[in-house]
């Protein structure tokens, strides 16, 4: 299948291809909007997505320097009460592990098989020992676990790219696997971050597998992009009703990665402002 020349792969069009490659094709080369929603109650879910996006925003500005009590400020007036609490959190858990230079909510990209890939980043932070880590900010209700997370294809494609192209962020000539961990700190569960150390052999096996992945999309034809078999992804998923998999769609509370779910629309990568970072 030949993909437009902008097309870039990212963690939420590859997780959508692993659930389900006629998801992708739907979604990200047909662009088939669906009248449909993800979960049943499509107005808490819009509204959690507009917290989760202010929430972004509170951290990111913290990031950049604004004083604590002007956001303390704007974290009491927001209109969803929860945001003040996850505010207090992550003042009281993550400050101290800030110690290194920032870079918020930047792009990096790096080629794959001849495809281009990119990843926004919460923010990475490069210690004065020359480790990096990368750290990201989930608002899901539910608790995840960390063996799900080492799954997830946004953990192995962030720590792909940050270790082919986080050169361009430092004045390193290269960096190895081993100088760079992920961290995931959850607003249902601050004071318990789960960190992800990288390795070689998780490098080499990542690699070989988005490269695999990436071949079969693009020279596969078109009615080759399949129907999951595993009902159970098709519950939060808009096209149900499409593919005759149910009308009923899954309940919010049992959203897991609410922020993936989200990341085609609400927090989605400009692609307009991949020049930000290049290499
Ligand atoms: S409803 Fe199920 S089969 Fe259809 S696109 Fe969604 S995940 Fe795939």
């Amino acid at each position: 299948m030949k993909l437009p020349d902008d097309f870039y792969f990212t963690q939420s069009n590859l997780q959508d291809y692993e659930d389900c490659a006629y998801r992708f094709y739907l979604r990200h080369l047909l662009h088939v909007k669906w009248p449909a929603s993800v979960v049943g109650d499509a107005i808490a879910f819009e509204k959690m997505g507009q917290s989760g996006a202010r929430f972004h925003r509170l951290i990111q500005q913290y990031l950049l320097g604004i004083p604590e009590d002007r956001l303390r400020d704007l974290a009491l007036r927001d209109p969803n009460p929860e945001i003040a609490e996850w505010w207090e959190n992550f003042l009281q858990y993550i400050p101290q592990l800030l110690d290194g230079q920032r870079f918020i909510e930047s792009t990096l990209t790096t080629s794959l098989a001849g495809q281009h890939l990119a990843a926004k980043f919460d923010l990475v932070l490069v210690n004065e020992d020359g480790n990096l880590t990368i750290f990201d900010w989930k608002t899901s209700k539910k608790q995840i676990r960390k063996d799900w997370l080492l799954e997830r294809v946004q953990t192995r494609l962030y720590l792909l790219i940050l270790k082919q192209g986080g050169a361009s962020l430092t004045d390193f000539e290269s960096i190895g696997p081993e100088q760079i961990t992920m961290t995931y700190w959850f607003t249902a569960s601050p004071d318990t971050p789960v960190t992800i150390p990288y390795n070689h052999h998780a490098y080499q096996k990542d690699q070989a597998y988005f490269i695999k992945t990436i071949k079969i999309i693009i020279e596969q034809d078109s009615d080759a992009f399949n129907r999951t078999t595993d009902h159970q992804k098709c519950r939060f998923c808009v096209y149900r009703s499409h593919c005759d998999r149910g009308v009923e769609p899954g309940e919010l509370a049992s959203l897991i990665d609410f922020e993936t779910h989200v990341g085609s629309d609400m927090l989605k990568i400009d692609i307009d402002r991949i020049e930000e970072i290049q290499f």
